[in-house]
């Protein structure tokens, strides 16, 4: 009889693994459950939407979804529509592939203040994320994204590109226009340490160098003296402090050695107050140089935390599931960012897979009663008994068919941005979604 196996996740970290469950095993049935109506997680929601090159891989995604022994449940929610422990009665393995979707903190003074959005809520808007798109940020023409990472790039090319520029992506309509009426004059990309730490990837930097209506600058202060062994990334950013802005309306500015102390305003964000910094042995050291940084909008790109999930051990400081390696117990894993944290690009899941994969097929001896488990069968009834239409893949098809079909060439599609739309292609009402 097949093993069954439940992922909980149909993000590139779920995706992988049924991939490699799929290569190593021809016994084997495997359901992915998905929160939203629409799979693929963060290459949906959390690749930059003018970046449709790397959305891509959800081609072959798509490939392993249409395997035989694959089932899609979108729209459930684990830890709320079902259990894990019903999971784990279920079925012979469950895999927690859900991703950290929530932001992490500053921890300073007015960082509720309206205005100041983390990355995972303001990216989730400008792609059409359900739980965002109502976000309604308070755009401004000064804009502060903290964090020197690649998020801090997305967001900050997005807010500087020109309508044109973004006519080939999927960004949908609501904030295209949010953007472009805000008339973005300065985005400062804030780094708590200096040119040479950043977490930047070449290719997003050299992006930068192709901007129409957008200087990248740099000051030249803020540079080691040039020695001529300088990485990709330096090179660049060597190169933005000598350049004119020329014609150029728009600055995108990278502002190093400043950590945010707080976020000043009265009702909304008026300023963001930073300390100079200098980076001895490694560790950031603070100075007694305030310096302000008038703005009107804070967009924080420092990281993201998993969503604890019940019946799921939780490891509270690093904001990801409690694993040894990605085995929870014999039985119950953790892939991709929820057992990691929020490291690494794409392909980055697919180890993981691969190591999940073979953790679920070592392990099965120590589980009772393996292949006995009703798996499939036992989810539909439960779902059926709550009264929780899932999407399947046939009708995700019909959505993505639907947002290809409705989209303005050369957009590659218009999303549908809420549940109800998305349920309402395939004919079911939007069910009164508690909490
Ligand atoms: P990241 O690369 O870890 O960068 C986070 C940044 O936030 C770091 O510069 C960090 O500085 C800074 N930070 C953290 N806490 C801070 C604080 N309290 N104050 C000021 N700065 C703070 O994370 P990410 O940008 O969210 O990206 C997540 C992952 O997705 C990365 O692996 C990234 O490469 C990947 N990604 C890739 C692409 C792409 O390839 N195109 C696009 C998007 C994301 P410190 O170094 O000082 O800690």
């Amino acid at each position: 009889m097949a093993i069954s196996v439940a992922i909980v996740g149909a993000g590139p970290a779920g995706f992988y693994t049924v991939e490699a469950l799929l290569d190593r095993s021809e016994e084997v049935s495997i359901d992915i459950l998905e929160r939203l109506p629409t799979p693929y997680g963060l290459v949906r929601a959390g690749v930059a939407p003018d970046h449709q090159s790397t959305k891509q891989v959800v081609r072959k995604f798509e490939q392993t979804a249409l395997a035989r022994m694959v089932h899609f449940y979108g729209n459930v929610e684990v830890g709320r529509d079902v259990t894990i422990d019903e999971l784990l009665a279920a079925y012979d393995a469950v895999v927690i592939a859900a991703g950290s979707p929530n932001d992490r903190m500053l921890g300073i003074p007015g960082e509720h203040l309206a205005g100041v959005y983390g990355s995972s809520a303001f990216v989730g808007w400008y792609n059409g994320h359900p739980d965002f798109r109502d976000l309604e940020p308070q755009l401004s023409s000064s804009v502060v994204v903290v964090g020197n990472g690649n998020v801090a790039l997305d967001v900050a090319r997005v807010l500087v590109k020109t309508r044109e520029e973004m006519a080939a992506s999927d960004i949908p309509d609501y904030a295209l226009e949010d953007i472009a009426r805000a008339d973005i004059g300065a985005v400062h990309v804030l780094g708590r340490r200096g040119p040479t730490d950043t977490h930047f990837a070449p290719a997003e930097m050299r992006e930068l160098t192709r901007l129409a209506d957008c200087a990248p600058s740099v000051d030249p202060a803020d540079l080691p003296p040039a020695e001529g062994d300088d990485d990709k990334v330096l090179a660049l950013l060597r190169r933005f402090a000598g350049q004119p802005a020329g014609e150029r309306r728009r600055r995108l500015k990278f502002r190093f050695f400043l950590a945010p102390e707080a976020i000043v305003g009265e009702t909304r964000v008026e300023g963001l107050r930073c300390r100079r910094t200098r980076v001895e042995d490694g560790r950031v050291v603070t100075t007694d140089d305030v310096v302000d940084l008038p703005c009107g909008m804070v967009v924080t790109a420092i990281g993201y935390r998993a969503s604890p999930i019940p019946g799921v051990p939780f490891d509270d400081q690093h904001g990801r599931v409690q694993s040894d390696d990605g085995r929870i117990v014999p039985g119950l894993y953790a892939v991709g960012w929820a057992k990691r944290g929020p490291t690494g690009v794409i392909g980055s899941n697919k180890p993981d897979g691969i190591q999940c994969a073979e953790q679920i097929l070592g392990d099965l001896d120590t589980r009772a009663a393996s292949g006995d488990r009703p798996g499939r069968q036992a989810l539909e009834r439960l779902l059926d008994e709550r009264h929780i239409r899932f999407v399947t893949l046939d009708d995700w098809r019909r959505i993505d068919q639907e947002e290809v079909t409705r989209a303005d060439q050369p957009a590659p599609r218009r999303k549908f941005t809420s549940f109800a739309e998305m349920l309402a292609v395939v004919g079911v009402a939007h069910r009164h979604r508690l909490g």
